[in-house]
């Protein structure tokens, strides 16, 4: 089965990432999200975005109005049934995502495939709740989705071939490297880099370094492109913390419990770069530390 049609179901930063690469390598998409004010400011991201990949020459204003033209708003769940391969990209929260596949399960077509771009969550488990764990998968994207090149590919246990085929096809042509990983919670990237970030939030809350100092010997020191507590931002305060409580629970460890100031901080609502303010305070024309 040749597929044509992707639909994504979250429309924030990540859903609107591959809504963008996807109508790029010409899919035809169909975007939704829990309200159609949702969808629009996904639709204005990405927008944003291919406009500023025009300003730097890397694609023409034709194929951004092509590719736009490509990307479907959908608030109905029912249309979203009829593409050949869906995309889930809500919050990551476990049980907001199995509602989603059981709410989709009437309307899907027999052949149409099941992707999750879960963070952390077990594959395995996501898949029991629909009725085709043989065609469903992780397929993880990398944030910002236009930029980053990789793609993690993991399977459940029930992932046929055809299916894995399908994805590693589908990444491919979006000219994405993949690797795969087993289905362990968070992976591999996220098994590394987000217990990295929790432990610079230990640094932080045990008064060891200051937020800037934090971030600065890591780009400096282990040249890293970003700081720990600027990439948790990037991320999403409250991504991170699903991930390490994903990691302590699913691996029993105590050396991946969430670090206290990061609970306090998602529970304030300071989420990072999409609420405004997490370990700095985006307000302003330049990033302010907010300890
Ligand atoms: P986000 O908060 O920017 O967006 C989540 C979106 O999901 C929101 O628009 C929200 O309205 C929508 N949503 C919530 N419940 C929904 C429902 N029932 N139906 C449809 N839409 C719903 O978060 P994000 O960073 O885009 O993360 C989305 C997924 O991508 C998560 O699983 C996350 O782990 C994963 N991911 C995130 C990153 C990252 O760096 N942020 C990287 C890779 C993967």
């Amino acid at each position: 089965m040749t597929i044509q049609k992707i639909a994504i179901v979250g429309a924030g930063q990540m859903g609107n990432g591959i809504a963008h690469v996807c109508a790029l390598a010409g899919y035809n998409v169909l975007l939704h999200d829990t309200s159609p004010e949702r969808i629009d400011a996904g639709l204005a991201t990405i927008n944003g975005n291919m406009t500023r990949q025009v300003s730097s020459g890397r694609i023409t204003e034709a194929v951004r109005d092509t590719a736009l033209d490509c990307i479907i708003p959908t608030p109905s769940l029912e249309e979203v049934g009829a593409a050949d391969l869906i995309i889930e990209s809500a919050t990551e929260d476990e049980e907001v995502k199995r509602q989603i596949f059981s709410d989709l399960a009437p309307y899907l077509g027999e052949a149409t495939f099941l992707a999750t771009n879960t963070s952390s969550i077990s594959i395995t488990r996501l898949a029991a709740v629909t009725d085709r764990p043989e065609r469903f998968m992780g397929v993880h994207f990398m944030n910002p989705v236009p930029v980053m090149e990789l793609v993690e590919l993991v399977r459940g246990i029930a992932t046929d071939d055809a299916t894995f085929a399908a994805m590693r096809d589908v990444v491919v042509r979006l000219g994405k490297q993949w690797a795969v990983a087993e289905d362990y919670p968070a992976f591999i990237v996220n098994r590394i880099l987000v217990p990295m970030i929790n432990e610079a939030i230990f640094v932080l809350y045990e008064g060891v370094g200051s937020v800037e100092d934090i971030d600065k010997v890591m780009r400096l020191g282990a040249n890293h492109r970003m700081g720990p507590l600027q990439l948790a931002d990037f991320i999403g305060l409250d991504t991170c913390l699903s991930i390490m409580q994903v990691l302590y629970e699913g691996l029993a460890d105590s050396k991946y419990r969430p670090c206290p100031l990061l609970v306090k901080y998602v529970e304030a609502g300071w989420l990072g770069r999409k609420s405004n303010r997490g370990f700095y305070d985006y307000s302003g024309d330049a990033p302010v530390p907010t300890r």
